[in-house]
This record gives structure tokens, sequence and C-alpha cells, in this order.
């Protein structure tokens, strides 16, 4: 999945910002620093180069007043020098001396405009190089003339700039005592000078504003000072006076020592050979405009470096949320896949593909997986996480598992089967493999399957066995039948089918039941596997019905004997669950043989199918081989199974009723109702024709139905006829009581017919009350409910039950007319009979003797005190109209 945080909102950003604040604390802090490193970066860097500024400054001051003192030392030392020469020749010439005439102007820089006069010692000028001096008054009153009086003067003594008596101008006196030969005072020479003089060395178009150069007398008193507005002679009223005593020096004059409130840089130095000091004095202010520039250059890159600083943190930030949030993301994702698939039953894979230098796929790394997924590979989860596919998969499942996910990768999904070894003491699995392409991979399931293709081994087998006789089942002789059929023409051989039915089983499994039925199926399936050759093959096709398929059957005598082994084998009497009593089972055989009989399996099973029946009806326990002729007489019996259902709707169903009458007075009790079928072409047919039909194809529970309905009509029809009715019994077989619905259709029919329930009985076979464990019983005890009475019919010929007997409460017992039959026959078939009787007393039901025939026979009966008779004797069954005449007769033995 891609993320795309542009798309977050910016509550969401916020919330990001906060959730992440320990994350994203880095960014701002760290610019921070950087923002406060740089700034004191360009203060420290201002800081040094100012430091610098000045330092240059102070030595350029320094230097500056080096050189201007000097220059003021050449300066005054060149007038000094003149001087003296110039009172060294005074001496010589004994004060005569003419400056006018003497004096060479050449040994005067041209620069200053200078006058030198000589004084006498009053004062008076005597010679002058400036006429307009000669003759002037005298300056004898003048400091610089008195300090040269005493004799102790000898040196040059420099005057403060002053106004001159004699010309009139600013001018600057440097002076010497002028002594005479006898060493007394004899006047002074002076030179006069401009103050510029002084200081024209300095270039005042050099100096900055606020800058000056000041020439100082020793003592102090100031004789020039230039700043670049020009030359002053005077003390300037910004400079202050408090200079250092020191010859030469360097200071930072604080502001206030200035009258123009300007701090300075002071450099100093007074001459070597004069007590002149020069002084520079440069303007902090303006050295600090010079640099203020290079202030604005750095504090721009201070303020540029801010903002990038600040711009970058905030990025930053952004940028580690929007990581930090994917991360939280993915995480956020990868746990819930693995809540999700953590406790599945299902293993699951993350796999990345991983691209070679062609941009195909080379390998594929795992993501993640869970616990199970790993469990499948049989590795710990670590071991798998982080690492390749080829690294972790046996080399033996590699192509085809880089196959698989390939193919993943291309068309999106996969899925397959895998059988994994057994591995240690773990048994073979079975996996179900399920790769999906996701956007960033693919997502690989693993399901145990191994349970379930157990399961379908397992319904494999039991698809092709029998359940209860493990031989195999139908579907596998449908299977193997076409097989062994194409193998036997492919070899020129012959092959039998031979279709086995048990005789009897039905009968056996109605009344002992389904577990003694199941018992015996397995016991016969074993004799049957016992009997037949190797080579050949034995199935149960269902019910009773076996198959037994002889391949490359040389000869028909072959067959026989197998045919004859099985019959024999069936002969020998079953032992099953009451170990007392021998069970008797015959085999009908049917069989067909190819070529001759048919192409295929299906048509060989069909003939041998047809053989069976004729086999079974021409007497238990043989064989018959088919014939073309049986299948015509197959399909006879089909159409009359056809017929049969069509002659229920088609009323082709009719009843005859035979009475049933008291014993003693011969009083009409009750009348049987007997089917009949008046079949269109044939006739009459009875019931022993079509009954066993309509058993073997489920048509009994309508027919049954259908008699129930006419029985009622009747009934109701001969109420409408002012006859006293009798009840009326109908014959219930096993199939219709295991229907369940048996007692719900009696009832339905009676309130059709609004007749009283005690108006309908009910007979029953033994058998029939044996079936279904249980089930019958529960059914027949409904039937009783509703006022029906119930009578076991033809009592003595199945399996009879006394402890059945006595749970079903029966109503009465119609003692089968074989019983009947015999009991004059011997004194023993007669105890027989009394014993039939005196137990149906005891078990307070009334006894009906069927098939009563002759005069004898009642006779014998009425003297056993048997309540009912019924037979030929008393009535034949009647039709309906006729046994409407029988109830008005009422008494209906013949008279005596
Ligand atoms: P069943 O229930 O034992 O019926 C009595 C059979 O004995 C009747 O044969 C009857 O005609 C015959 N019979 C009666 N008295 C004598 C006699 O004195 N001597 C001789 N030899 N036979 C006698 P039928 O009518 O042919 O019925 C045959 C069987 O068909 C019945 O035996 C019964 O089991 C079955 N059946 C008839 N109608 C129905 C029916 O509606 N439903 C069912 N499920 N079975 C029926
Ligand atoms: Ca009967
Ligand atoms: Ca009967």
């Amino acid at each position: 999945m891609t993320i795309a945080p542009q798309n977050i909102s910016f509550g969401q950003q916020f919330g990001l910002l906060r959730s992440h604040a320990k994350s994203l604390a880095p960014w701002p802090l760290g610019c921070t620093v950087l923002v406060i490193l740089l700034w004191l970066w360009v203060g420290a860097t201002l800081h040094r180069e100012k430091k610098e500024v000045r330092q240059r400054a102070v030595l350029s001051a320094s230097t500056q007043a080096h050189t201007y003192s000097e220059q003021v030392d050449r300066n005054i030392g060149q007038l000094d020098y003149i001087l003296q020469s110039l009172q060294f020749q005074w001496r010589e010439d004994s004060g005569r001396l003419n400056l006018e005439k003497q004096f060479n102007p050449d040994l005067v820089p041209k620069v200053a405009k200078i006058s030198i006069t000589i004084f006498d010692r009053l004062g008076m000028p005597v010679t002058s190089t400036n006429p307009a001096i000669n003759g002037k008054k005298s300056v004898a009153s003048a400091e610089h003339f008195q300090a040269h009086i005493p004799p102790s003067s000898n040196g040059l003594l420099i005057s403060e700039p002053l106004r001159s008596t004699l010309t009139g101008r600013e001018v600057m006196i440097l002076s010497r005592r002028l002594t005479a030969s006898d060493g007394s005072f004899g006047g002074v020479i002076m030179v006069a000078i401009e103050p510029a003089f002084i200081a024209s060395f300095v270039d005042e178009s050099k100096l900055g504003d606020g800058d000056f150069v000041a020439i100082r007398r020793a003592d102090g008193a100031f004789l020039a000072t230039k700043t670049n507005h020009g030359l002053r002679s005077h003390s300037p009223n910004y400079i202050g006076t408090n200079d250092s005593a020191s010859p030469s020096g360097v200071k930072f004059a604080s502001a206030d020592q200035y009258l123009d409130g300007k701090p300075r840089i002071v450099a100093w130095r007074v001459s070597g050979n004069y007590p002149i000091k020069a002084i520079v004095g440069l303007s902090e202010e303006a050295l600090m405009a010079e640099y203020e520039p290079r202030t604005r250059e750095l504090h721009l890159v201070g303020l540029i470096g801010t903002l990038f600083l600040m711009f970058l943190g905030v990025a930053g930030m952004r940028s580690s949320a929007i990581q930090a949030w994917r991360a939280q993301h993915a995480r956020e994702i990868h746990e819930a896949y693995r809540l999700a698939t953590e406790n599945a039953r299902e293993g699951f894979y993350m796999l990345r593909p991983l691209f070679g230098r062609n941009d195909e796929i080379v390998d594929f790394l795992i993501e993640d997986c869970n616990e199970r997924g790993a469990m499948y590979r049989g590795l710990p989860r670590e071991a798998l996480i982080g690492k390749t596919m080829s690294a972790t998969i046996p080399v033996i499942s590699q192509t085809y598992m880089m196959a698989a996910c390939k193919k993943a990768m291309q068309t999106g999904f996969f899925e397959d089967e895998i059988r994994v070894p057994e591995r240690g003491s773990r048994p073979a699995q079975w996996l179900q493999k399920r790769i999906v392409r996701s956007s960033a991979g693919l997502a690989l399931t693993l399901r145990d399957i191994t349970e379930i293709k157990s399961h379908q081994d397992a319904l494999m087998r039991m698809a092709n066995a029998d359940s209860v006789t493990t031989l195999p089942n139908r579907h596998w002789l449908m299977q193997h039948l076409p097989a062994a059929v194409d193998n036997a023409r492919s070899m020129h051989k012959q092959l039998a089918v031979l279709f086995v039915d048990l005789d009897d089983f039905k009968n056996i499994n109605d009344t002992l039941g389904h577990a003694i039925g199941d018992e015996l199926l397995k016991a016969a399936a074993l004799r049957l596997k016992a009997v037949i050759r190797p080579e050949d093959k034995v199935a149960r096709l269902g019910g009773d019905e076996f198959t037994i398929i002889v391949e490359a059957a040389q000869t028909r005598e072959e067959v026989v004997a197998v045919a004859d082994r099985v019959i024999e084998t069936l002969r020998t009497p079953f032992v099953l669950g009451d170990l007392e009593r021998q069970h008797f089972i015959h085999a009908s055989i049917g069989i067909s043989l190819f070529p001759q009989d048919g192409p295929d399996g299906d048509t060989l099973l069909k003939c041998a199918d047809i053989a069976m029946y004729v086999a079974k009806n021409s007497g238990k326990g043989t064989y018959r081989f088919f014939e073309p002729s049986q299948e015509r007489r197959l399909v006879m019996r089909l159409n009359r199974e056809a017929e049969l259902k069509q002659a229920i709707a088609r009323g082709e169903l009719i009843l005859h009723y035979q009475p049933r009458v008291q014993g003693d007075t011969g009083e009409i009790t009750s009348m049987e109702a007997l089917v009949r079928w008046v079949h269109p072409t044939l006739g009459l047919i009875p019931p022993n024709q079509f009954i066993p039909m309509a058993e073997r194809t489920g048509l009994i529970v309508p027919l049954g139905a259908e008699v129930v309905r006419m029985v009622c009509e009747q009934l109701a029809l001969w109420k409408t006829q002012d006859l006293q009715v009798v009840p009326v019994s109908v014959n219930v077989s096993a199939q219709q009581v295991d229907t369940d619905t048996i007692s719900a259709m009696l009832a339905t029919a009676l309130k059709a017919s609004c007749l009283d329930p005690r108006l309908l009985e009910v007979e029953v076979t033994e058998s029939a009350t044996l079936t279904k464990d249980g089930a019958a019983v529960t059914e027949l005890a409904a039937i009783q409910k509703t006022g029906i009475k119930l009578y076991v019919d033809d009592f003595g010929t199945g399996y009879s039950c006394l402890a059945q007997l006595k749970r079903l409460d029966m109503d009465g017992l119609k003692i089968d007319r074989a019983f009947t039959a015999q009991m004059l026959n011997s004194p023993a078939d007669a105890a027989l009979f009394e014993a039939i009787v005196s137990m149906a007393h005891a078990l307070e039901m009334r006894v009906v003797a069927e098939g009563v025939e002759t005069d004898e026979q009642l006779a014998a009966l009425q003297v056993l005190g048997c309540e009912e008779v019924q037979g030929y004797y008393i009535s034949m069954p009647v039709p309906a109209a006729e046994a409407g005449l029988l109830l008005r007769k009422r008494f209906l033995f013949p008279a005596a």
C-alpha cells in the first residue's frame, strides 16, 4: 500500500506532529543550536574584526604619531639649525649681523613663510629677514624674550601660537639666546613661523571625520591641530588635555574626554630632540562607520542563515513526521495483519519481490510471517523474517516456489495443494497454498488440509467400498467392469458376470432386524471371497445382491464351477446373533457371458440380472445362464408393473369380502377385504400375482391406501342401505407399516366417510411387527389408539416371538390356514393347534382360525373354544354386492 501524506488534513498533520514530538524534537533543537552558533560566530567575527580594525587603527595611529613626531623634529630641527648657525655667526660677527643681506632664504623650507629676527638686549629688533619688522617696538616683555635673559637659557624655546606684536599675524616663535663673547645676554634670535609650517607634512585630505593630528608642546600647549577641515593653530575644543606624561603611547580615549563626545584612539610621541609631541587621534566612530558595511554583511549572513535553519527545522520536522507517520502506518498495518493472522488457522507470509539487473524477479524477501506460517516451514519466525526465499526453502522446492510466486506476480493469483513430506516425527502434511498479489508484493497463505485430504481419501475408499461387507461396491463395479470388458476384448478372452441374489435374506432382515441382516451379509461376503479365484472379483451391488466377475474364463464349465461353489458355500447354514439357531440361505445366480451376451459392462450386468430372476423363479438355490427369451419375459413383467401403477388410478382394483363368523353361532362378526385386479385384457388377477410385485416396487403403499378408501366407501354405502354393518379388516403389509404414516392414513379415510373407527380392523403379519426396531410397535400402537383393532395375520408361518406379541397387545390372532388344514392329521398337530389357542387366550387375544374348509374342522375348533372362524366352508371371498347379502343373512353356518 502506498501512503500519500500530502493527502492528510492539517488536523491530522498536527496530531501527527504531536504524537511524534519525541522523534521530531531533534529538528527544532538542532536548528536552534545552529542558529545560536551562527550568531555567536557572527558576534565573534564582528568582535574580532572590529578588534583588528582598532588594532590596525592603533598601529596606524602609533605609526602616524611616530612619523609626525619625526617630521616635527626634522622641521623644527631645520629651523633650529638656521637659528644656531645665525647664533654662531652673530657671535663671530660680534653682534653685527645683517639678516637682510646675509640670510640665505634657500636654507629655509619653501613651504613656510618664515621671518628671522634678532632682538637686542632690550628686546628691540636689530635685524630681520622681514623688512617690515625693523625699527618696531620692543618684545622685551614677551615671555619668549624674558625666558632667554637668564644665562642658564641655552636651548631652543618654542612659543605657543600667538599674534605677533610686530606683524600682527598669528605665528609661533622659535627662539634662542644670543650670548656675547663675555657670556652676557646679548639678545634673542627668533624665527617666526606660521603654525601651518609645523604641521605642513600632514595631508588633511587623508584624515577622516573626527580624526585629528595635533602638535603640542611637551608642557601641553597647543601648537597646531589638523583635521579634515583644515588647520587650527589653537587648541580645538574637542581635544582633551590630559595626555599621558610618557614620551610615547597609545590609548583609547573615551567619549567624555572630548567635547564632541566622540571616542577616539589616540597615539602620541614626543620628538627626540625637542619638547614637541605629535598626537594622532582617530575617531572610533569613523573607524566603525567604515566597518559598518561589513557589520551589515555579517548580520545579513546571520539572518539568512537563521532563516535557512528555521526552514530546515520545519522541513526536517515535517519530513520526520511524515516518515514517522509512514513507519507507524506500516507498523499498524503489520500489527493488524499479524493480529488478524496470528490466531488464524492459516499460515501467513508477506513476500516482496527482489529484482535483478534486467528488472526481472530474482528472489523474494520474507517481510513477515506468522507463527503458524513459520511452523509449517519448521523454523522459528525470527529465522525467516528478513531472509530471502531462496535462503529459507529447501533446494528441491525452490524452482517450484519461484515459478508459483512469479506466476502470482503476473496473474495476481496462484493456488494449489502441496504435500509436505515426513520430517522427524511429523507425519506428512497436506497444505493448501494461496498466493495473492498485493500492492507491495505477495501475500501467501498456507492452510493445513491434511484432515480434509484424509477425509477425501476415506471418502474415495468409501465411495468404492461397501460399508457393511467392505467388498467393493456398485460404484467401483461400474468403473471396473468396463475396464475388465475392454481387457477381455483385447485379450480375446471370455468374461462372465455372475449376479448373485440371496434368497430369503429379506425375511431375515425384516424379522431379525438389520443388525442380524448385516451380520449375514458380512458372513456371506466372506464366504464368497473364499470361493472365487484370485483373479476374480466380487462386489456388493446393494441389498442382498452380489456380483462376481470371472475374468479370463476359458470355458463355460469354469464359470459353472464358480457358480456351483457359490451356491454350495451359501447353502451351509449361517449362525448369527442367537447362536442357538441356524439360518438357511440360498443363492440364486444369473450368469451372462462376454462377448456373446453383450458388448459392454452395462449390458452384461443387465443380462445377468434377468437370468438371476429366472433362476429365482425356477426354484431357489440354482443358477441360470442368460438367454434372450428371458429378457422378453422380464419386459413383460416390467410392463405389468407399469400397468399396476395405472390400475390404481384407473380404478381397476376391486375388493372381495370374506366373512369371519362366531365359532359357536356362525354369526358374522367381521369381513376381510381382499383385493383383486380387473385387468383390461387378462381379466381378474388374484392378489398373489401382483401383491409381491407391488411390495417390490413400493406400489403397495398407494395400493393399500386405495383399498382402505374403497373399504370405507363401501361401509358408508352399506350403512345407507340400512344394512347392519360389521367391522371390515384390511391387510396391511410390512412396507406400509414402515412408512410411519399408516395410522394417519387410516384415520383420514375413516373421517372422510364419517365412520366409527371400530368398523375398521387391521391385519398384519408377524414380520410386519418386527420391522425397524421399535418403530413398527409405535405405529401399531398409534393405530390401536384410534380405536382400530389389530390382528396378527398368518400366525405360525413366520418367526413367532412371544415377547413381541405380548408387547404389541394385539387384539386377535389369525392362525394360518396351514395349521387348520393339518390339525386333524395327527394328535401332535391337534396339540400344536391347541397350544396356540391357549397361548392366545393367555395373552387375552381372540383367536381366528383361517381356512376352515370342512365341517370336521369347524367342529374341532368349536371344541377348542376358538372364538371365530373364516374359510371356504363358511364363505368364499365374495364381491361387495354378495357381501351385502351375507350381512343381511347374519348367521352363516350352513344349516346343519
Ligand atoms: P390372506 O391375508 O391370508 O388372505 C386369505 C387368503 O386365503 C385369501 O386369498 C383367501 O381367498 C384364501 N382363503 C380363505 N379361505 C380359504 C380356505 O378355506 N381355503 C383356501 N385354500 N384358501 C382360503 P386371496 O384373496 O388370494 O389373498 C391372498 C393373499 O393376498 C392374502 O392372504 C393377503 O396376504 C394378500 N392380500 C389380499 N388382499 C390384500 C390387500 O388388500 N392388501 C394386502 N397387503 N394384501 C392383500
Ligand atoms: Ca388376511
Ligand atoms: Ca391369512
